[in-house]
């Protein structure tokens, strides 16, 4: 794990030094964070880098995870896709499954943060103890990490009612804002320059994990990394390669495992193997978790990364691209704009014809696939880095958990 200071050589001395600054304001009080899954997706991606880094700058950071059986994430995964405008037949069933299991994990979990941070819908319910008496003095965060733009408004009215009573609501984008008597707060989520998914890597540990998957390193290469999810779209991704093929030689690895809150990765999965039908160039796999080194490897090796989304919260899979200098073609969907800006720092597509075409226009003009690719980099490095996120968190938490006139920047 690197520490705080290993990121002075991106981000600048001062940076660094106001973090540790602010950070130790915090000293005394308990952050803590809760979502449904320890790996699996962007939400976990990010804690797993931020809680450790939070720790070293001071602020004591905690991660707790809600329970639930298989009915409960099939539920709440249609609550996702719902929240994020697809049509779910979710029933009042389902919606008393759901606060039957936020009941038994508020029987079961220790509230014990001073500020506790919430993430996203699944664990949203554990809000309902704020008035009792143990809890009076804390204060709720609602981290929503998804487009709730186009949400159906049943399942929306239902989240609302927990919403409206935390003390902040936090979202990755102006875009995603809703009408709420809570404040709202933007902030974008980041990866992790250092990590094993986004460091540096020596060409030889490319070519063995291009090696140990199959693929070949002399081809050109399509990518998309993501959870096998129907918003992610990876039937769309082969109609794509498909369409591109006719024109250039190419492969096209789609790469990504499960998240214990996600039940339906086996059947799209199992989908995609399908529709990819034995073709030698299409690699489909299934990683197991911790495949970081492997994904960043697959991402360098690729000549352009896709990232054809239906819809998407923030889409960490493009920073995570973008930081690599990789040519990006994504869906102008969710949080995606934020980090491409048309022609610049990527190209968008509202249409699987429309990606095609960039893709084939990017194997075949490297020069600007190069130029989209650099551009990329400075705008994730500007924006996107996690010292930035940390910095916005750590001023969040010192506005929720202090009375103004005590803290001085
Ligand atoms: N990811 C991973 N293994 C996989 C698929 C995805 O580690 O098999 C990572 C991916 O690199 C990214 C995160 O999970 O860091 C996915 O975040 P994103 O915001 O792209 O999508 P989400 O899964 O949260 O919808």
């Amino acid at each position: 794990m690197n520490s705080i200071n290993d990121y002075t050589d991106i981000v600048g001395f001062e940076t660094i030094e106001e973090i540790k600054k602010i950070g130790s304001y915090l000293s005394g009080k308990i952050i803590q964070n809760i979502n449904s899954t320890p790996v699996g997706g962007g939400v976990a991606e990010i804690l797993g880098r931020m809680v450790p880094l939070m720790k070293e700058v001071g602020v004591d950071a905690r991660w707790d995870f809600i329970k639930g059986g298989e009915r409960f994430f099939e539920v709440t995964k249609k609550m996702h896709n719902s929240l994020h405008g697809m049509k779910e037949d979710i029933t009042e069933d389902d919606f008393r499954h759901f606060l039957d299991v936020t009941d038994e994990n508020l029987r079961e979990m220790n509230l014990y943060g001073d500020i506790i941070c919430i993430h996203d819908p699944q664990p949203i319910g554990l809000v309902k103890i704020k008035n009792n008496n143990n809890h009076k003095d804390k204060k709720f965060i609602w981290r929503c990490h998804i487009d709730l733009s186009s949400a159906n408004v049943k399942t929306f009215n239902f989240l609302k009612k927990f919403i409206e009573k935390y003390d902040y609501s936090v979202f990755s984008s102006p875009l995603f804002a809703k009408k709420l008597k809570i404040p709202q707060i933007l902030i974008s989520p980041s990866i992790d320059p250092l990590s094993d998914k986004n460091k540096d890597l020596p060409q030889q540990t490319i070519n063995d994990v291009l090696e140990k998957f199959g693929i070949d390193p002399e081809k050109k290469t399509i990518t998309q990394v993501s959870r096998f999810d129907r918003l992610k779209d990876p039937l769309g991704v082969i109609d794509v390669y498909r369409l591109v093929k006719k024109h250039v030689d190419c492969q096209l690895v789609l790469a990504g495992g499960g998240a214990t809150d996600d039940p339906e990765g086996i059947e799209v999965f199992n989908e995609v193997v399908a529709k990819a039908g034995g073709d030698k160039d299409i690699h489909v796999f299934k990683l197991p978790p911790a495949s970081n080194i492997e994904i960043n490897a697959l991402q360098r090796a690729s000549t352009v990364v896709l990232q054809k989304s239906i819809k998407e919260g923030f889409g960490l899979t493009v920073s995570e691209a973008l930081w690599k200098s990789k040519p990006v073609v994504a869906s102008a969907v969710g949080g995606i704009p934020l980090q491409i800006t048309h022609r610049h720092s990527g190209l968008l597509s509202r249409t699987t014809e429309g990606t095609a075409l960039y893709v084939k226009q990017l194997i075949q003009n490297p020069e600007y696939a190069k130029q989209l690719g650099e551009n990329g980099h400075e705008h994730v490095k500007r924006n996107f880095l996690i010292t930035r996120h940390l910095r916005d968190y750590i001023l969040l938490f010192l506005k929720t958990g202090f009375k103004e006139d005590t803290v001085y920047l």
